[in-house]
Order: structure tokens, then sequence, then C-alpha cells
């Protein structure tokens, strides 16, 4: 039977672009450009190598996310994944993780699946608690942060590294895993592979298609809230220390006052 894989593709605004808050307090995702989060080309990455190692494998990449979220299921269907789930709907707007991890969940499950992967976070949020509270809510086992991971019969095996020890992990499938940047090198996506990637099917899922009520998820169903937000104070001029025989000292004293030293 088919090993099915998921993998889980979040669709970040571009770190290097200019990001605002609106007025609701939320990320303004309309006035940055986009791109599939770094760390989950590395979820991808594992799948294809799982799915070449294993007889028959099927890879559907799922995102949550907006109308141009696209952009980061065509990257993973160049890289090589099958097919592609989008789940979109305007009540999605301020939704937080426990959300988020709802509506992953029944689309998930409506896909269904043996092998959920997922990146160790996102390169936007970054709280790395998805995987957890997903693995939670489909009722299977998590095996999160490994650098390495390998499906052999029915289980998934695989090595989270600490600062002082690894260990090795195991886990009975149906299970949810996600993986560090440590994994192995993401591939680019070869000429082929973005020609075939627009020829892959990718389908549209809303609220009511994963019978979601609208309170459960966007800003009203949030566990969090946003209360203020400030921008960041532009950076004050530094302080030149020009060498007239006294700069070592005036050095350390600086170092001192700011308490470095
Ligand atoms: C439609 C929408 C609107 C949002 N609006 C806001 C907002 O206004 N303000 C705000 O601050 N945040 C917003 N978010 C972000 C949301 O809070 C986070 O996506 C969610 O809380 C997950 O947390 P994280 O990114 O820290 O996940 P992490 O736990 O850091 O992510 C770990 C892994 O989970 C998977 N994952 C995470 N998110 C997604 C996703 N959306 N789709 C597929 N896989 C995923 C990836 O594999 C990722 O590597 C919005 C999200 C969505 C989908």
């Amino acid at each position: 039977m088919s090993l099915r894989i998921v993998v889980c593709v979040k669709y970040v605004p571009d770190a290097t672009g200019d990001r605002h808050f609106a007025d609701d307090l939320t990320l303004d995702r309309e006035d940055v450009d986009g791109l599939l989060s770094e760390l989950d080309e590395y979820a991808v990455e594992q799948a294809l190598q799982i799915a070449d190692e294993a007889d028959d494998a099927e890879i559907t990449v799922v995102t949550v996310g907006p109308e141009d979220a696209k952009d980061a299921l065509r990257k993973a269907l160049s890289m090589g994944a099958d097919k592609a789930v989008h789940v979109e709907d305007d009540g999605l707007h301020g939704t937080d993780v426990i959300g988020t991890s709802l509506v992953l969940a029944k689309a998930v499950e409506k896909t269904g699946y043996d092998l959920v992967i997922c990146g160790m976070a996102s390169t936007d949020a970054a709280m790395g608690v998805l995987p957890a509270v997903l693995a939670e809510r489909l009722g299977v086992p998590q095996v999160t942060l490994l650098s390495e991971v390998k499906v052999e019969g029915g289980t998934v095996t695989g090595r989270r590294d600490g600062d002082s020890a690894s260990e090795q992990l195991q886990a009975s499938l149906p299970a949810v895993v996600s993986v560090t940047d440590q994994s192995g090198e993401a591939r680019y996506p070869s000429f082929k592979g973005i020609m075939a990637a627009k020829k892959k099917p990718v389908q549209s899922l809303d609220l009511e298609d994963l019978e979601i009520d609208a309170d459960e998820v966007g800003l009203a169903g949030a566990w969090t809230a946003v209360d203020s937000a400030a921008q960041r104070p532009a950076r004050t001029a530094g302080t030149i220390v020009k060498d007239e025989g006294e700069g070592g000292k005036q050095l350390a004293e600086f170092l001192a006052g700011q308490k470095f030293i």
C-alpha cells in the first residue's frame, strides 16, 4: 500500500522586505512579498528522500494561508511533491496557532496520511509548537526536531541532537514529525520540476469544506491577542572613539559604562 506523506508548508513574508502591522495589529501580509518558509524546504526534502526509499509513496503538501500562499505550494511541487492542498478563507485572518492547528488537522485528515512532516518552526511566527499541537489534535505520536528521519515498515525513526546528547527516537505510524535545518540540504527545483509543477493538482478548501465554525478561527477565535505594538526606535548615531593616545582607555571606559565588561 502506498505511503501517504503530508508535508505542512507555510507561506511567510520575505524577511528582507519591510514589514508592518495593520490597524488591527495583525501583520500586514498584503504589503510584503512572501515565499515558502526556508525551514519547510527541509521538510519537503525529507519527504522526497523517504518517498525515494519507499516502494510506493505519495507526497501531498498542505498550506493554510492567503491566495498568494499558492506560491509556496508551487515551489514544493517543483521540488518533487505530487499534489497540493490550499486552505484559504477570509475567516482565517488573524488565526493563531490553536486555530491554524485545527485547520491543518482537518485538512490532513481529509487528505489521508500515514506520516505528517513539518519544519522545525516557521520563519515568521517561529513558535515551533505547531507540530506538537497538530499531533495532539490528530491523536497520533509526535517525534519532533529530528536531524535524521527514516521510515521502515510501519515505524518512523529519527535522531534528535541536543547540546550534550543525541537521542534515537521512534514511533509507530501514523505519526507527526518535525525536522531541523540539519536534516540535509534541500534540493533546488530543476527546470523540468518547475514545468511539471504547473500541471500538478492543487485542491482548494475553505472552512465550510473542513466543517470548521468561523468562531473557532480568525481573530475572534484566537486564544492570544496583541494589545499594542510599537515600531522599533530608529538607530541612534554610534560613539566614535578617536585614538589620540587615550583610545584604549576611552574604549574600555565605554564598554564598562555599557556593562559589557
Ligand atoms: C490565514 C492566516 C492568517 C494569519 N494571520 C496572522 C496575523 O494576522 N498575525 C499573526 O501574527 N499571525 C498570523 N498568522 C500566523 C499564525 O499565527 C501561525 O501560522 C500559527 O500560529 C502557526 O504558528 P507558527 O508559524 O509559529 O508555527 P511553528 O510552530 O513555528 O511552525 C512549525 C511548522 O508548522 C507548519 N506550519 C505552521 N504554520 C503553517 C501554515 N499556516 N500552513 C502550513 N503549515 C504550517 C510548518 O511546517 C512549520 O515549519 C496567520 C496564519 C494564517 C494561516
